[in-house]
């Protein structure tokens, strides 16, 4: 889970890591009285989206007056953000950040992540950060240095002073880095994040270290015991069809491709996609409908997977195990009759009651396309999108 840099911000200060004063607007009146309360000379308006790039793409601005800031904010919230994260149709901004603009002598990058191999939270850190960190990092790796943490006795100060010498920090910023990392650890670690990016780092005119920009992910798997953490998620920024199938228990990730995917398991929905580029097809989505496939679940991943308008074609691959295939055929053919799919629906069935929901599916009189192996289906499926289908076995 993803959540906005204010509210990366607002967790930040609770760990004393140093940011600029700001708050949140979602009204141009609401940033003007947030730019009049800050009382500087120079403000930055920040459009509130959940990705990065802004700063090329025009979401960040800098603002000399209460008038520049509400020009800015007008001329962002209501409308959509494109940067080189987001879709080509960019991002709808419904919020901005209006904070105090610093005076930046020098911009570095430091993040957290976890590093699989190790098992360990890692600091990654560049003495060059701002928004061309992607390009130092292709061009000049050896710029890049990497710490790992050893859970057992948690960030120690020789690694933050190892981590500061190399962004080039010195005399007093040396103990105020090495608090500000350990910090950022700690907040890290106790909110169960995979991800914490400061980039920029900034140091100031006058010396002070600051978090200028924050980007921080959440173990989905671990949010449930982090209710100040969940309470902060943006629907909004999520794309509807995956929340609407988190609220009923059905795993699904939207893709680019034409060819919607139900499949139970994780690893048979892989399997799927795989087969489906194999026969230089492309899945529109990843759906795992899970163990106990009731029709009612079936029902509900056809309504999400046709809700995308690309889809020109269905794969429906079960292999029952602990479900039965009648059950997922009544399912199935609910899912046509009340939706009245239009789209090809090729099925193959395996496994537990198998000639029984092949029967059901016979009897309803709905058309289907069934085969018997995932590479026979995935081809057919991927046929079926451009609607060359004449030839395959179709159930009257
Ligand atoms: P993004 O990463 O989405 O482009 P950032 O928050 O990093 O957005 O902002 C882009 C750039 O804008 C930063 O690298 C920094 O140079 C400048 N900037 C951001 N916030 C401030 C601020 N409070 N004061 C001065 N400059 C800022
Ligand atoms: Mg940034």
């Amino acid at each position: 889970m993803n959540i906005h840099e204010f509210q990366a911000k607002e967790l930040l200060r609770q760990y004393s890591v140093p940011v600029p004063a700001g708050s949140v607007a979602h009204s141009v009146e609401q940033a003007a009285a947030v730019a009049e309360e800050l009382d500087v000379s120079r403000f930055v308006v920040k459009a509130q989206i959940h990705a990065g790039g802004r700063g090329k793409g025009g979401g960040v601005k800098i603002a000399h007056s209460v008038e520049e800031v509400r020009a800015a904010t007008d001329a962002m919230i209501g409308r959509p953000l494109i940067t080189a994260q987001t879709s080509p149709q960019g991002q709808f901004v419904r919020r901005v950040l209006i904070e105090q603009a610093v005076d930046i002598a020098r911009e570095a990058y430091f993040g957290l992540v976890i590093d699989r191999a190790s098992q360990r939270i890692t600091i990654i850190a560049c003495d060059g950060g701002g928004v061309d960190i992607e390009e130092t990092a292709r061009n000049e790796p050896e710029r890049i240095v990497r710490e790992a943490v050893d859970p057992a006795v948690g960030l120690l100060d020789f690694q933050c002073r190892k981590v500061a010498t190399h962004l080039k920090l010195g005399g007093k910023q040396l103990p105020a880095a090495v608090k500000l990392m350990k910090a950022l650890y700690r907040c890290f670690r106790d909110n169960d994040a995979v991800l914490i990016e400061v980039n920029p780092l900034a140091v100031t005119l006058d010396n002070r270290l600051l978090a200028l920009d924050a980007k921080m992910q959440f173990d989905d798997n671990a949010i449930y015991r982090r209710p100040h953490i969940s309470n902060l998620r943006d629907f909004d920024e999520e794309d509807p069809k995956e929340v609407e199938a988190g609220a009923h228990g059905l795993n699904y990730i939207a893709l680019e491709g034409n060819v919607g995917c139900i499949v139970n398991g994780a690893g048979l929905a892989m399997a799927t996609m795989d087969a489906i580029a194999l026969h230089d097809g492309k899945p529109a989505n990843f759906l795992d409908v899970g163990g106990g496939a009731s029709p009612e679940k079936v029902t509900n991943a056809f309504r999400i997977v046709l809700l995308d308008k690309n889809v020109k074609a269905v794969l429906v691959n079960i292999f029952a195990g602990i479900n039965r295939c009648d059950w997922v055929a009544e399912g199935i053919v609910r899912a046509m009759r009340e939706l009245k799919v239009k789209v090809p629906v090729v099925v193959r069935l395996a496994g537990t009651n198998v000639e029984q929901g092949r029967a059901v599916l016979a009897q309803s009189g709905l058309k289907f396309l069934t085969a018997n192996t995932l590479d026979d289906a995935a081809a057919m499926a991927v046929r079926a999108t451009s609607g060359a289908t004449a030839h395959e076995h179709i159930h009257k």
